[in-house]
């Protein structure tokens, strides 16, 4: 595969970064763009971007990958090792480019990935989710990744409650726009490539920023393949920008905790989005019928949290009959159930209907993968 042909076109509200990827098989050749906030990128944070956008793909085609750029010296000895990680172990693609150069380190300034979910409020309301001496500066938000074709009136209100959670917060909002996903998804799945996506993207702002932060979740205390993980994430770094992680090794449940203990803790629980769907509404915004939806407001019940959380529809009985639990895993699940035990927030009607979905999927060879749950 080759990518070649980048571009940075100035527009009046944003700017257009733009390369074109080439592979064997025609049909898969596409112009990946992006659209950033006004400020316009350098053109070594676009090489290094669509660098870390192209190897997971060369990878997991098996393509010797063609890369028409200069690349971040740090970035081009260590992406080799992502390949586990992306379950590309045995991918034999070697990645040529036209050279390697060392880049300098950018402002003092950090900025965290910003999805409105659990995670992502934890990282940002918890100070002890990063490095002390880092100074949140920034929020970002990639339109095309977590929001993939969804309706326009929802981007609306989405727009609007990471405006309001900016300026309560002291950030300032970058938003990200990109097609990646119409080409991406054609050649890997999702759930390795995120991790590329996110720090991809993530690089073009190397000019304001020298530290990136990706939140934890859950799957980072397993050794299964997932496109964000502990050891993986740094590998995307250059010498101008750290990759690092937010939150680690604390889980959903301790995460939704520290959440309700903030003083933004109405703000977020105004705001969150979980939700595996993807809305056409604002007022769909958790649709609390999914798994992800159902884990995540049973996370605050599960810490004592008594009062109705906004973001939420209503849990009755004949709604979380209907839930499968199997999209998330049965570590994660008896965590929950076991602390809502302990603290009998739940109505007996509703706990006795998650006691019995738990049992049930046990029989149905549910795996257990997290075991360090209490
Ligand atoms: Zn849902």
């Amino acid at each position: 595969m080759k990518v070649d042909q980048f571009k940075i076109t100035k527009k009046e509200k944003y700017t257009r970064v733009s390369a074109r990827f080439t592979f064997v098989n025609p049909d898969l050749n596409k112009t990946v763009w992006f659209t950033l906030p006004t400020q316009i990128p350098t053109k070594s944070a676009v090489f290094d971007a669509f660098f870390i956008l192209a190897v997971p793909l060369a990878y997991a085609l098996n393509e010797d990958l063609d890369f028409k750029g200069i690349v971040s010296t740090q970035l081009y000895r260590d992406i080799h090792k992502i390949k586990p990680f992306i379950n590309q172990r045995k991918s034999e693609a070697h990645l040529k480019v036209v050279s390697t150069q060392k880049r300098k380190k950018g402002p003092d300034a950090a900025g965290l990935f910003f999805s409105m979910g659990i995670d992502s409020f934890h990282s940002l309301l918890d100070a002890s989710a990063r490095d002390a001496n880092d100074n949140l500066t920034y929020l970002i938000f990639i339109k095309g990744c977590e929001l993939y074709r969804s309706g326009s009136s929802f981007y609306t209100w989405l727009i609007s409650s990471l405006n309001k959670i900016a300026k309560a917060t002291h950030a300032t909002l970058l938003i990200v726009e990109t097609n990646l996903r119409d080409l991406t998804d054609q050649i890997m799945s999702w759930n390795y490539y995120h991790g590329a996506a996110i720090a991809g993207s993530g690089m073009f702002f190397s000019h304001v920023l020298s530290t990136l932060y990706i939140s934890s979740c859950d799957e980072y205390l397993l050794d299964d393949p997932w496109g964000t993980a502990l050891r993986l994430d740094p590998l995307w770094s250059t010498e101008g920008v750290s990759i690092k992680t937010a939150g680690y090794p604390m889980i959903k449940v301790e995460k939704a905790e520290a959440i309700v203990k903030s003083p933004h803790r109405a703000l977020a629980l105004s705001h969150i989005w979980t939700c595996w769907k993807q809305p056409a509404h604002p007022e769909d915004r958790n649709c609390g019928r999914c798994e992800k939806c159902l884990r995540g407001l049973l996370c605050f019940k599960a810490v004592g949290y008594r009062e109705n959380i906004p973001s939420f529809p209503p849990l009755t009985v004949s709604v979380m009959e209907k839930i499968d639990l199997r999209g998330g895993c049965l570590g994660t699940w008896q965590g929950i159930r076991n602390r809502l035990r302990r603290n009998g927030n739940l109505s007996p009607e509703l706990m006795k209907v998650l006691e019995k979905k738990i049992e049930n999927n046990k029989r149905w060879g549910w795996i257990e993968k997290i075991n360090l749950l209490q």
